[in-house]
């Protein structure tokens, strides 16, 4: 039985639990419940969209038939809650792991960023920050020191600071911090240097980068991400006994528990798990039921755009690259087939904070992207463009701005049978994947600790060693 049938109480004695959202909040609560708890409550997710997986989703491209991602995603090493989702489902052989990054800058040599798997971390990182050819010497030892002020400065201490402002004062100049800050920040957090919050900020360096050997692995998955999170990751928890419903508009949870369908059915359930977008979270809930909703359901978005590119022949064989100082920030080889589909060699080009670049027409961005990629790869001189698309989704990400900081509101409602999930929710991570993944297990344990008082645990992330617990404060 399960909440379709509009009774509350199942014979089996069972709760029922309804989640509303199937992104990866909404599916990894689901599969939290169901893997430890599948004896004491019956859990059904309800997806708008015609597939599950959200934000991180794929489209059928027209002329081709191919299915593409909105935009490439990655994970890093550091994300030990993803990771581990995708390995408790089998699923994790599907992401293909690097351990280092290609740099190009348009007036150095290419640089290779290679941490050492000798030095202990955080040291682990000085070769390769001495590998980044196009920063000189001074430039690397402001970074360091500012590296070292940040790791011994407790993220409590920041407060609401902004970034840029705190790294000029710790003598970053204009280039350092365009060339080595920004971006790094801005494909981490998906804004700009000057709006960030300094504590995200700390986050990527430290769990990102320096906590641990392996943090800033870069991990990109081998198949589309309808293919490894809309089917088969929710084939993997449909099978722990989630019945996955799509198609199924929520327009609202009442403070008596009834779930009004968009269609004109309600529904009832002895807990809801709300894990949809931050922008209409507010919409949905009862009204007192989550404290600062309404300035919520209003704070900025960052858009991220990728441009999808066919050509008729290979540009690089690189499988990705970091790309600095231009308009493109990353590009990403198709991994599924070599690159190669049936209207070209395919490769994605990733802006992440990409306000000003939306406001360029779609062709001139597509011309100063074009003399970007001829300028990086020599084969790239040669190759025609065959075809091209242009995504960008305006409310990408939240901004993470030491204002949002404050407005994040914990799974825990005033409710006891209301929980909440999504990357927005506070789990002390920028809107990833991780965070969506962390949100959907404290949204679980929400639930779990409301019915029975038991505790189910976030992961832990990657171990530290001596040296970093010693020099990097928490
Ligand atoms: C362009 C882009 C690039 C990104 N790149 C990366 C990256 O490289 N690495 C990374 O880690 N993260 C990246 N992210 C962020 C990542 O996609 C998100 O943080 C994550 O997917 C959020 O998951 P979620 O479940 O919290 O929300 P969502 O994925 O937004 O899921 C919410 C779900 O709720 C559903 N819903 C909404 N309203 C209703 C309703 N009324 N009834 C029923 N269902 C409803 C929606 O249809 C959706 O499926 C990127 C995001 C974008 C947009």
């Amino acid at each position: 039985m399960n909440v379709f049938t509009r009774t509350v109480k199942t014979t089996n004695h069972k709760k029922q639990v309804l989640i509303v959202g199937g992104g990866l909040a909404g599916l990894t609560t689901a599969e939290s419940l169901a893997r430890n708890y599948s004896d004491r409550f019956e859990i059904s997710l309800l997806e708008a969209k015609r597939t599950t997986g959200g934000r991180a989703g794929s489209f059928q491209e027209s002329k081709t038939g191919g299915t593409v991602d909105y935009c490439q995603h990655v994970a890093m090493g550091c994300c030990t809650n993803f990771l581990g989702l995708l390995q408790r489902q089998g699923l994790d052989s599907q992401l293909h792991r690097y351990t280092r990054l290609k740099f190009f800058h348009p007036e150095h040599p290419v640089s290779t960023f290679t941490p050492s798997r000798w030095l202990p971390a955080p040291f682990h990182l000085m070769p390769a920050l001495s590998n980044l050819r196009y920063l000189d010497r001074s430039q690397r030892r402001q970074i360091k020191h500012a590296l070292l002020r940040l790791f011994r400065t407790s993220s409590e201490d920041l407060g609401d600071l902004l970034a840029e402002p705190w790294l000029e004062a710790q003598g970053q100049d204009k280039t350092t911090i365009g060339d080595f800050w920004s971006v790094i920040v801005v494909s981490a957090l998906g804004e700009s240097i000057d709006r960030v919050s300094l504590a995200a900020v700390r986050k990527v360096f430290v769990d990102g980068f320096a906590a641990a050997h392996g943090a800033s692995d870069v991990l990109v998955p081998k198949l589309p991400l309808a293919d490894l999170i809309g089917r088969q990751l929710t084939v993997a928890i449909e099978q722990l006994g989630v019945v996955v419903k799509t198609g199924q508009v929520v327009r609202q949870v009442s403070s008596e528990k009834e779930i009004a369908m968009a269609d004109g059915r309600v529904l009832a359930a002895d807990h809801v798990v709300v894990a949809v977008p931050w922008h209409v979270v507010n919409d949905l809930v009862p009204s007192g039921a989550v404290e600062k909703l309404e300035s919520l359901a209003v704070a900025p978005a960052s858009p991220i755009s990728g441009l999808h590119l066919w050509f008729d022949r290979q540009i690089t064989d690189l499988p990705h690259a970091v790309l600095v100082g231009t308009v493109a920030q990353w590009v990403f080889r198709q991994p599924w087939v070599d690159g190669k589909t049936s209207a070209g060699f395919y490769y994605q080009v990733v802006i992440s904070a990409s306000q000003s670049a939306r406001c360029l027409p779609r062709q001139e961005l597509i011309e100063i992207v074009l003399r970007e990629l001829r300028h990086a790869f020599p084969e790239a001189q040669s190759a025609k463009l065959v075809q091209s698309k242009v995504v960008t989704d305006p409310k990408s990400v939240f901004s993470i701005t030491p204002q949002f900081e404050e407005l994040r509101p914990p799974s825990r409602t005033r409710l006891p049978w209301l929980h909440l999930a999504g990357d927005w929710v506070a789990t002390g991570w920028p809107a990833t994947m991780e965070s969506a993944v962390i949100s959907g297990r404290m949204a679980a344990a929400s639930v779990v600790q409301s019915e029975f008082g038991d505790n189910l645990e976030v992961e832990a992330g990657l171990p530290r060693n001596w040296l970093t617990r010693c020099l990097i404060k928490p």
